[in-house]
């Protein structure tokens, strides 16, 4: 099973922000639409950074409430992992966990195509076991 799987499931949309926009900005973004996590973009689009709500809360607890005026380039993680569409459910598992962030952006063909998280993650996995789960059911009811 493969990334694709997921997002064909999720759909493509991405919440995107640009790296001059404040924290306390993003925060009303988060607390809005329910997510994690946005995605920081440049003028063509491309990937410049990840802020989550992580690195809010890390920002406050450091210098306190001031930093929800600094900007998003300040406090954002520049290296950022991304996934492609092939890759395998499993993989983008081991990659959250070895590096303890639960969002993978997705690229397919050098555009920002979705967002991969933890959440869509462990769905998928409940579903794939109930699903193994049922057949199990079937085969014995049958046999
Ligand atoms: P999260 O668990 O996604 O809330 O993020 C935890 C930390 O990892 C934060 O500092 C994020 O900026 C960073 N982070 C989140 N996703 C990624 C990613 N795909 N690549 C690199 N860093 C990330």
């Amino acid at each position: 099973m493969t990334v694709a799987v997921i997002l064909a499931a999720k759909g493509n949309d991405v919440t995107t922000t640009q790296p001059h926009r404040t924290l306390q900005e993003i925060a009303a973004i988060l607390a809005e639409r329910g997510i994690g996590a946005v995605i920081v973009t440049g003028g063509d689009g491309e990937v410049l950074g990840i802020l989550s709500e992580r690195d809010i809360v890390r920002a406050i607890g450091r210098n306190g409430v001031g930093v929800m005026q600094d900007a998003v380039s300040k406090h954002m993680t520049t290296k950022v992992v991304t996934a492609s569409m092939e890759d395998a459910i499993d993989h983008v598992m081991e990659q959250m966990t070895a590096g303890r962030f639960r969002h993978l952006p997705v690229v397919h063909n050098g555009r920002l195509s979705g967002v991969v998280s933890i959440g869509d993650v462990v769905k998928h996995r409940l579903e794939l076991i109930e699903s193994e789960h049922r057949a199990l059911r079937e085969y014995i009811a049958t046999a």
